[in-house]
């Protein structure tokens, strides 16, 4: 089959579109003939090998895609060739306390599809049959596959841990990212008031598009002087984060008594000071996030449906079918 791997870490100059070996499916896995894979920050860090460890080499990076089922494993009944679905890419154990009690991202040996296994950059992909989720009506493939690392994230962390509740102002940092742009979406299903953050106004622009109602270029001004301006210095409810380093520091200052804030990674800086005297004098909570679980993909899905959500602010329509990969190919066979 092709595949676009990497031999050694680097930046995007190291991957290779080339011939990679075809995987086989275990009892209760599937194969799946991919129809389009979606990019995340996640597969920066997975190609320059920084900050993700044990990924074997050559490797497939790709977390998120859609597809159709190509072969079912022998213990598997739900799923037949043909179906349509896309890809769920939280990866756990399955039998452990968390995986039982429903967390199955807080699972011991939870990862990312496309971080230690091969990922969605292949014609075809070899994953848990438990991993694959049916296409939500009215979504094609592109569409589908730029669904799950984002929303599921954005999701996780704003109506499972901060508990988002209608009205409330929630600070969101970088319109213009994945999470962020995801995250807009889901505050304004909450009926909240929304102030964003961007480097450009051409991606403020679509963070109003998106839901935005107060927007923030922070090459232009201090962010955290115009979020006290905008809320009177009253402060957010919520600060959604992903930045870290003085976007962090500076968070904790605009959050308001009773604030929560919470954080997803670090893609500017590891490491904030904390300004401890915010945190118990204003009775803020801070949670730490990292992807979500399997029921909270289903839960967000809903929203798609019926249009409430939508994959990205001016999704491009891409093609409901491809060049099929058949199990005879002999690409695949040799
Ligand atoms: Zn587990």
């Amino acid at each position: 089959m092709k595949a676009v791997r990497f031999q050694t870490f680097g930046g995007p100059e190291v991957l290779q579109y080339e011939e990679a070996p075809a995987p086989s499916p275990g009892p209760r896995d599937v194969l799946i003939n991919m129809k389009a894979a979606a990019l995340n920050h996640l597969d920066l860090w997975v190609t320059n090998g920084a900050r993700e460890r044990n990924i074997p080499l050559p490797h497939i990076p790709g977390s998120d895609g859609s597809g159709v089922i190509l072969e079912a494993g022998s213990d598997v009944d739900w799923l037949k060739p043909g179906d349509r679905v896309l890809i769920c890419p939280g990866l756990s154990c399955g039998h452990c306390r968390m995986c039982l009690s429903g967390r199955d991202n807080i699972c011991p040996s939870y990862r990312v599809l496309g971080v230690r296994e091969d990922g969605t950059y292949a014609e075809v992909l070899k994953i848990p049959a438990v991993n694959c989720v049916p296409i939500p009506e009215g979504l094609n493939f592109n569409e589908a596959a730029a669904i799950p690392v984002v929303f599921l994230t954005a999701w996780h962390m704003l109506v499972t841990l901060t508990s988002i509740r209608p009205g409330e102002t929630v600070l969101i940092h970088g319109a213009g990212s994945g999470v962020g742009s995801a995250a807009i979406q889901v505050a304004a299903l909450f009926g909240s008031h929304i102030i964003t953050t961007a480097g450009t106004d051409e991606k403020l622009r679509k963070g109003k598009e998106l839901g935005a109602h107060e927007l923030i270029n922070y090459r232009n001004v201090d962010f955290a002087e115009e979020v006290r301006r905008i809320t009177n210095k009253k402060g957010v409810d919520i600060v959604f984060e992903h930045i870290g380093g003085e976007v962090f520091e500076k968070s904790i200052t605009v959050l308001a008594k009773g604030g929560r804030l919470v954080t997803c990674g670090a893609t500017g800086e590891f490491t904030a000071k904390l300004d401890i005297r915010y945190v118990y004098a204003r009775h803020q909570t801070i949670f730490g996030s990292w992807m979500g679980t399997k029921g909270e993909l289903i839960e967000v899905l809903r929203f798609f449906e019926g249009g409430r959500l939508t994959p990205s602010g001016e999704c491009t329509r891409g093609p409901t079918s491809g060049r099929s990969y058949s199990k005879s190919d002999p690409v695949r066979s040799g």
